[in-house]
């Protein structure tokens, strides 16, 4: 398949006035394993709802292979080809692994002819292909009942697969399971993405560094990002109203960071001892109270150890406040340039001159800032 599976323009979904969905844009190529994330009532959910038709768009529309699915009803669009997964299994648990496959790929047939009817050889195949796709080949003639709940939500993704949607939408499917399992599903995924265009939706960081390729950040409605884990993550947006759950710095700090990591990264790379130094100094500024600058200067660290792509003059465009001008001015030249200017053998003080005035800091600032460091 090539070209579009799924174009979303201008979408808007208000319960009431209040909008769940805020003029959302977004597309997916076919063949994509795409990942969304953010938090808490960012629309998530409300987003897979209007690509299976459960909810209609306020305004907006929705088009899966170029077909506009405006007021198709629920059950055509999963005859389209949209197969969505629920967070909790939805298995039937007095019946077997294989059985609930076979109900699955027999969708039409209803539950007394799978238990009493007679398979034919192509949808045994079938049935048999499932359960080794999922790996459930041992456990075929197990109640379902028995299964832990990583193995139900396998099979579950089985039981969807086995009606071959050309799109498969996945809400939260590693939640609550076992490291265990949640790389098994993980492994799942990854193999179904050869053949299918999948959207997960998830909270887990760790599983979505596992399987994602691109990664959706919604947020209050709209794609606040788009990029790789790494682009996202080390993104101030992201940091603020997402990852910041998880991390100590806030949006705007990460983006003095990045403007001063930029400023070190110019001549090619960021020395041990210019990371050490970058770390400490602003541990020491951003701390709230003393005990929390040595785990805070870990976490600077660790930022700085993947080397984010910033352009200096628009990141710089951004820092209003005249304090955080300096901070970066004197943090950079501690940790890069006072050695480089005193030898005057490196080309860094030519790039002190250039940042000095992209901060449009006065002289005297300039100078009583060189004069503390000294
Ligand atoms: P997520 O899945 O990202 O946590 P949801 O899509 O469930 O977010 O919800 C987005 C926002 O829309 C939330 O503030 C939620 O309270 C609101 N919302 C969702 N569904 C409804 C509804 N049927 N009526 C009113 N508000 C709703
Ligand atoms: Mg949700």
């Amino acid at each position: 398949m090539t070209g579009k599976i799924l174009e979303i323009e201008n979408l808007t979904v208000s319960f009431d006035g209040f909008k769940a969905l805020n003029q959302l844009n977004f597309s997916m190529d076919a063949g994509e394993l795409r990942v969304i994330i953010g938090p808490n009532g960012a629309g998530k959910t409300t987003f897979l709802d209007i690509i299976t038709g459960k909810v209609q768009p306020t305004e907006g529309r929705v088009l899966f292979k170029g077909k506009n699915l405006r007021n198709i009803p629920e059950y055509k669009i999963s005859c389209l080809g949209i197969g969505r997964k629920f967070q909790t299994p939805r298995v039937y648990l007095n019946l077997s692994v294989s059985e609930n496959l076979d109900l699955a790929v027999n969708g039409k047939k209803n539950v007394w002819s799978t238990l009493f009817g007679k398979a034919s050889s192509a949808e045994n195949r079938s049935v048999a292909g499932l359960l080794e796709t999922v790996g459930l080949t041992a456990k075929a003639n197990f109640p379902a009942a028995l299964l832990s709940h990583g193995e139900k939500q396998r099979l579950e993704i089985g039981m969807l697969v086995a009606q071959s949607p050309d799109l498969l939408l996945v809400d939260e499917p590693v939640a609550g399971l076992t490291d265990e399992e949640t790389e098994n599903v993980g492994a799942l995924l990854l193999a179904l993405a050869e053949s299918h265009s999948i959207i997960v939706i998830e909270h887990d960081m760790e599983f979505v560094r596992q399987i994602a390729r691109k990664v959706t950040v919604l947020h209050q409605g709209s794609v606040l990002c788009e990029g790789t884990m790494d682009e996202v993550q080390s993104d101030p947006r992201v940091i603020e109203v997402y990852l910041g759950q998880e991390s100590s710095l806030s949006g705007h700090q990460l983006k003095i960071l990045r403007i001063i990591e930029a400023i070190a990264l110019q001549d090619g790379e960021l020395s041990p001892e210019e990371m050490a130094s970058i770390a400490h100094q602003l541990s020491l500024v951003f701390a709230e109270k003393i005990e929390d600058q040595s785990k805070l200067e870990e976490e600077l660290k660790d930022y700085l150890l993947q080397e984010v792509d910033t352009s200096i003059p628009e990141a710089i465009a951004e820092i209003d406040d005249l304090e955080d001008r300096k901070l970066i001015l004197k943090v950079s030249y501690q940790a890069i340039f006072k050695k480089a200017i005193s030898s005057e053998v490196s080309t860094k003080p030519n790039t002190y001159e250039q940042l000095i005035q992209l901060l449009e800091l006065s002289p005297e600032t300039v100078e009583a800032i060189q004069n503390e460091v000294e």
